[in-house]
């Protein structure tokens, strides 16, 4: 038995019994808790609003045998304004979604949460493209969860820069002008790979310091997702969803 508090964000929810509720809630140090909130979806219970999707509160848990309770949540974000337009809410539950299935157990790397807050943090306001932050989020991900892919020059030769590279998207390998020619990679251009090694390798803070023309940014999101994609083995029901809205 045990009782402890800790910072952390509903990334799901589901209902159970007459009025309660199941989160999952990714934590700073203690991975993702899956947790019962009882009576939290009575408009009047004081877990309402504190263990809805997004919900980002100081956390006070009960532990029993391996079964979690929700005994107090303070809020701190609601990330409301996500909700203001589908391509912005079906991302952030995209994020979620992949969240879910990257943070190993028991995990007490704080980089998971911060870089959902993050990200969500700056879909909410609304004043970076969505590409951008969802990219960003995509490989800086991966990489945490130890997909990290060869950035650093070309995996034949070393050169580290050519004005087009070949990234492979399902090894993550890259290739100068020179030697990447034939292998079916797609080719892309220099700016791409310099916005890629930003992502992986610069400090956590400036991660979303970065622009790209429109069409380069849709270069790099194709490319973030199917590495990601391929490292993970899986596919996102919400990542087709949002890419057909974003189409449109
Ligand atoms: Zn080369």
């Amino acid at each position: 038995m045990e009782r402890f508090t800790v910072d952390g964000i509903v990334i799901r929810t589901s209902v159970t019994g007459e009025a309660d509720r199941i989160v999952w809630v990714l934590t700073r140090d203690r991975g993702i808790i899956r947790a019962f909130a009882k009576g939290a979806r009575g408009t009047k219970s004081r877990l309402h609003s504190s263990t809805g999707l997004f919900a980002y509160c100081s956390f006070s848990f009960y532990e029993k045998n391996d079964v979690y309770n929700v005994t107090e949540a303070e809020l701190k974000e609601l990330f409301f304004d996500l909700r203001s337009s589908m391509e912005t809410l079906t991302l952030a539950q995209y994020f979620c979604e992949v969240i879910s299935r990257c943070v190993p157990d028991k995990n007490d790397e704080e980089l998971y949460l911060r870089l959902l807050l993050n990200s969500l943090h700056f879909l909410c306001k609304g004043e970076k493209n969505s590409l951008l932050i969802k990219s960003v989020f995509e490989l800086r991900l991966i990489s945490a969860a130890g997909f990290m892919p060869s950035l650093v020059a070309c995996g034949e030769c070393g050169e580290f820069l050519t004005d087009t590279m070949y990234f492979n998207a399902g090894t993550g390998e890259l290739f100068c002008n020179a030697c990447g020619r034939g292998r079916g990679c797609p080719e892309v251009h220099s700016s791409v790979i310099s916005a890629m090694r930003h992502i992986c390798f610069s400090d956590f803070s400036k991660i979303f310091s970065f622009t790209l023309p429109e069409e380069q940014l849709i270069a790099l999101n194709r490319l973030t997702e199917t590495y990601l994609k391929s490292a993970l083995g899986q596919e996102f029901r919400l990542l087709s969803y949002f890419n057909d809205i974003n189409k449109n």
